[in-house]
């Protein structure tokens, strides 16, 4: 249950004064449904009307507030549609305030002949005369708190101005109530940081665009308030899963030994050395929950299978999850050689499975006839039963968020975890999107891989690209041709890659085969296969291709509007190629002009292919929010903090998330109690949930 002093803030905007539904609907998509998602949107602009000039010294067209005296009033005569018009002065000289539609009545009580007023807008030069059209304020200056001198600026969409959603936050802050304090006293002291409440409300009132920077003490605070309730979450998670106890799987080494017999190459050192944290998991008691990191094409696969051999070694089951179909049927091609070579029962288990054959499938399951199940997410459906599942291997998984992992470690049985990504994420990222994992990393590449020739090129020069794949097609070249993204319309994105494709079969014949993520299952693999056999010279694709597809022949990518990508799905694209000891070359077409950058960043591409470097500098470049992608939805989206800027704060946060789950892992002590109000705060139930459960 959340804490009982959190229930004004988590009341549905439409509460507040002044906002309906219309309103309501609008804030939800700036800020979000709650009142506490508007006390956490902080502005990101300010107003500043501070400046107090004599009529004669102000500077024409330049915000300021000026203390006037209403001389007189110049209603428009009957009949003509002409302003309203205020005559007003100080000692230094004469303006107009200028009101179309003016109405009378309420101007008169507004400026009353006579007396002073703060008005406050812009003065503009008109006909030798100085004017303010339509003040924004008016105020009687014995009561100057009408006329908010600072103005925070929230972020808008169409329909919501700037005002009504000044006006909701601070109704919305009206309703912030004092919370007890969850921060470790000595560190707030250390930090010179105060108190959530007057934080918030430093952060809500800038007085300066200074204020506004992330490196302020209040905002440094809520953004670490915010660090902090991510990771004590994670941590929770993790102890919970740790917790929830595991086996120890001992293999005794035989089939690792016959596929390692079976494999053309040698293992890499770093992949030795992953297989060997994999392997200490494995055979502890406790859980094993444990990310496998590692560039396009680093060999994973090879490790998982070693993994999941051990498992079968010790009598148990493997199942090994891939995000589509092409790519289950990939993985059961490429291991069905090491499958026979080991003499392990293997299959696969997808979506398109129906009636008789999935049932004899889940049958031969259930009854241990099948050791390793390769499949979609349809491997872990109702229905779909073990004898003996002792791993479970998750391939490509920047899809598949904490929540996913989260409900996958609750149902039935507890098999130790290995999730492998491919996506290179910057470390800060990494604790906060799996900072409940033990993590692996393979950081070289198999040898003799040839580096990739990158080069950007802009649309304009399209033809000689076209004329560029004719030569290499007549050499017996393969090549991916990737259509752009489009934002939000995969109508659009498909419309583009239909014509890309009606173009480039003008040129090069029936050799061209289109691929995209609207094509049913079969479609797509028989596409992929014609493309594997070479019956297929040039393979446009919209980005369904980004996950792992393997056709090792291909040896360029042509990847149109780049500057639409983010770097660390080009990277993954580029990866498409270069997986054979053949030169290979990705051409990224632009669109120009590209901005500053834009250009720095496709540069990086060019300059180095680790995978690791280009994410962090995509991070330094573009900050941790467009970083990822609203596609990746795995990764936690920050309020408060910007992992570009607040990195360092990640770190302490969790080293206090660690220290706090260790001395006090059921959050009873004072702090603790605290911290559960954090936890709400920012809507990490779940976490708190695994808690309560004991
Ligand atoms: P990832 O899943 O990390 O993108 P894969 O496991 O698909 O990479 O491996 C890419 C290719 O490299 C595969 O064809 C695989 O057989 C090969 N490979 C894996 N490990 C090695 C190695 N140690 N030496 C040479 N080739 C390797
Ligand atoms: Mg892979």
């Amino acid at each position: 249950m959340r804490p009982a002093i959190l229930n004004p803030l988590f009341a549905d905007v439409i509460a507040l004064t002044g906002v309906g539904p219309k309103i309501a609907a609008m804030i939800g998509r700036v800020a979000g449904p709650r009142i506490v998602d508007l006390t956490l949107t902080p502005p990101i602009n300010i107003i500043d009307r501070s400046k107090r000039p004599k009529i004669d010294a102000a500077v024409f067209g330049e915000l300021a507030t000026f203390l006037v005296t209403v001389d007189s009033h110049e209603p428009p005569p009957k009949g003509r549609r002409l302003p309203y018009k205020v005559i007003c002065s100080d000692e230094t000289g004469f303006m107009t305030l200028v009101f179309f539609h003016g109405r009378a009545d309420y101007l008169k009580r507004a400026l009353p002949e006579g007396e002073q007023r703060l008005v406050s807008g812009k003065l503009e030069e008109f006909s030798g005369g100085r004017q303010m059209v339509h003040p924004d304020y008016i105020a009687d200056p014995n009561k100057p708190e009408d006329l908010p001198l600072y103005e925070p600026v929230y972020p808008l969409t169409a329909g919501l101005s700037s005002s009504v959603m000044r006006k909701a936050v601070v109704h919305a802050m009206e309703r912030a109530p004092d919370l007890p304090e969850w921060q470790d006293e000595a560190w707030l002291k250390a930090r010179k940081w105060s108190d959530w409440k007057s934080s918030l409300a430093a952060v809500h009132g800038p007085t300066s665009s200074d204020d506004l920077s992330l490196l302020t003490p209040a905002r440094m605070r809520l953004a670490y308030d915010e660090l902090l309730a991510n990771q004590l979450a994670l941590m929770l998670i993790r102890k919970a899963r740790v917790k929830s106890k595991g086996r120890a799987i001992v293999g005794d080494g035989r089939l690792v030994a016959k596929a390692k017999a079976a494999l053309p190459f040698m293992l890499t050192n770093a992949q030795t050395h992953a297989l060997g944290e994999i392997f200490d998991d494995m055979r502890s008691p406790e859980r094993m929950v444990r990310l496998l990191q590692g560039d396009v094409g680093s060999g994973k696969t090879v490790v998982a299978f070693m993994a999941m051999l051990t498992a079968i070694e010790a009598g148990a089951q493997a199942a090994f999850m891939a995000p589509t179909e092409i790519l289950a049927r990939q993985h059961i091609e490429s291991l069905g050689p090491l499958a026979q070579a080991t003499g392990i029962r293997l299959e696969i288990l997808t979506g398109r499975d129906k009636g008789g054959i999935r049932r004899e499938k889940l049958e031969r399951l259930e009854s241990g006839d099948i050791d390793m199940l390769i499949g979609t997410h349809a491997i872990f459906q109702e229905g779909v039963n073990f004898r003996d599942l002792a791993i479970v291997v998750i391939d490509e998984q920047h899809r598949f968020g904490v929540h996913q992992r989260v409900s996958l470690t609750q149902k039935g049985a507890r098999p130790d975890l290995l999730v492998m990504t491919a996506t290179p994420i910057p470390r800060t990222l990494t604790l906060t999107a799996y900072g409940d994992m033990d993590v692996s990393q393979i950081t070289e590449k198999p040898p003799g891989r040839k580096p990739i020739d990158t080069r950007t090129i802009p649309l304009e020069r399209l033809d000689e690209i076209i004329d560029g794949v004719r030569r290499a097609v007549a050499k017996g070249d393969q090549v991916y041709w990737v259509c752009p993204l489009v934002e939000e319309s995969e109508v659009l994105e498909l419309t583009a890659a239909e014509e890309r494709f009606e173009n480039l079969k003008g040129v090069l014949g029936d050799r061209v085969g289109l691929i995209h993520g609207r094509m049913s299952g079969a479609d797509k693999d028989a596409i992929m296969e014609r493309f594997y056999d070479g019956d297929l010279s040039v393979l446009i694709a919209t980005t369904v291709i980004e996950v792992g597809v393997d056709a090792p022949n291909a040896t360029i990518i042509i990847i149109e509007h780049a500057e639409r990508f983010g770097l660390a799905q080009l990277h993954q694209l580029r990866g498409r190629v270069g997986r054979s000891d053949k030169a290979s070359s990705c051409i990224l077409l632009y669109k120009s002009p590209l901005g500053e950058t834009a250009k720095a960043r496709l540069n990086i591409l060019r300059q180095t292919e680790d995978g690791f470097l280009i994410a962090e500098e995509d991070l330094r470049l573009r900050g941790a929010g467009d970083l990822l992608g609203a596609a990746q939805s795995g990764f936690p989206r920050f309020q408060l903090a910007d992992l570009s800027v607040h990195g360092e704060l990640l770190a302490a946060a969790r080293d206090d998330a660690k220290m706090v789950t260790e001395g006090d892992p059921q959050l009873k002590s004072s702090r603790g109690e605290a911290l559960r109000v954090l936890l709400y705060l920012f809507s990490r139930d779940d976490a708190v949930k695994l808690l309560s459960a004991g």
